[in-house]
């Protein structure tokens, strides 16, 4: 008996010295940096409160008698799953619940939206966001050399979020290269939307048309000194954001919504390949928080919750990375 016990204790400590040797997959708990921020106002996304449910294209049993438009809403006014992320009532509510998970979880962000409302949500709480600029072409009557003068003037820190896209202008449109340009001689970090947007979106935005990374290509070997992040990392293109990874080592991604577009698993799929390929160091941790304060918590969880991600990959892809991108003081 008692040499069985021995050997049962040498095999449990042979066992615990092999899990020693094991990856390190701990959760990152350090401070993070949201670089995909919203302030927008409770009713952003349709009449208030509202709410939606990770993996929100999956499986809508869709047939369009209905207008898209309604369906969308319905979806939100009555989320199909037991878990849907909960959007408040108010402007305020937004703001403060906002703020209160960022200090939470000691996060610091790039914030963008309106720029009175970014004020407001910075005078709330001094110190945690850096001033973003949104810029649509088409709905914003703003010209190339107007956003000089306002980064000039201190009126932002970072281009994003640019959404082009939204009215039918890709990465490579003629009609953005006076601001790519801007962008490139005063050195400002650009966040483009890419990749997909709200499923149906055609059906929300008449313009709306879908882009791979690949339609970056030519304004990154124009400028290539240029820091551009791909809000929302081209999802779900993974061999074409490669090839641009690859090609191109100033370019960096966002994994913004994709906590809420993928089902998760797919949102492992494509983050393991990219992680996979390399690219680690070039993926910084983005909520896409909108109207859905609780957007931030699912998006750290999921990147903490990752299976296959090692607890510095983790940190880098929370924290780090983003660090070297916008060259902060951290
Ligand atoms: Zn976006």
């Amino acid at each position: 008996m008692r040499f069985i016990a021995l050997a049962l204790g040498a095999l449990f400590l042979f066992g615990s010295i092999a899990s020693a040797k094991d990856k390190d997959s701990r959760p990152y708990q350090g401070p993070i940096i949201d670089v995909h921020l919203h302030a927008y106002p409770a009713d952003g996304n349709g009449p208030a409160p509202n709410a939606v449910c990770p993996g929100v294209a999956a499986n809508l049993e869709y047939d369009p008698q209905t207008p898209w438009p309604a369906k969308m809403g319905a979806l939100m006014t009555d989320p199909p799953c037991d878990d849907p992320i909960l959007g408040p009532a108010t402007d305020e509510e937004v703001r403060d619940e906002t703020i209160a998970i960022m200090k939470k979880y000691n996060i610091k962000g790039v914030l963008s939206g309106p720029a009175a409302r970014i004020a407001d949500w910075q005078a709330a709480a001094p110190g945690l966001f850096i001033a973003g600029r949104e810029l649509s072409l088409k709905r914003d009557d703003v010209s190339a050399a107007e956003i000089e003068a306002e980064f000039e003037n201190g009126a932002f820190e970072v281009l994003a979020e640019v959404t082009n896209q939204y009215r039918g202008f890709l990465a490579d449109d003629p009609a953005f290269d006076a601001y790519w340009a801007v962008a490139a001689e005063h050195d400002i970090p650009v966040g483009l939307h890419l990749g997909i947007g709200p499923p149906g979106a055609p059906m929300l935005y008449p313009d709306f048309r879908v882009q791979t990374p690949l339609r970056i290509e030519a304004i990154l070997n124009r400028h290539q000194t240029l820091r551009v992040y791909l809000m929302h990392a081209g999802f779900p293109f993974a061999d074409d954001l490669k090839a641009m990874l690859y090609l191109y080592p100033q370019l960096y991604v966002d994994t913004g919504v994709l906590q809420l577009a993928a089902p998760r698993e797919d949102y492992y799929a494509f983050l393991e390949e990219i992680v996979r390929a390399g690219f680690g160091d070039r993926i910084m941790f983005g909520s896409d928080q909108m109207n859905w304060p609780g957007m931030i918590e699912e998006g750290i969880e999921a990147i903490n919750d990752a299976p296959f991600l090692t607890y510095e990959q983790k940190k880098d892809i929370l924290h780090d990375n983003a660090v070297r991108f916008f060259r902060l003081e951290e």
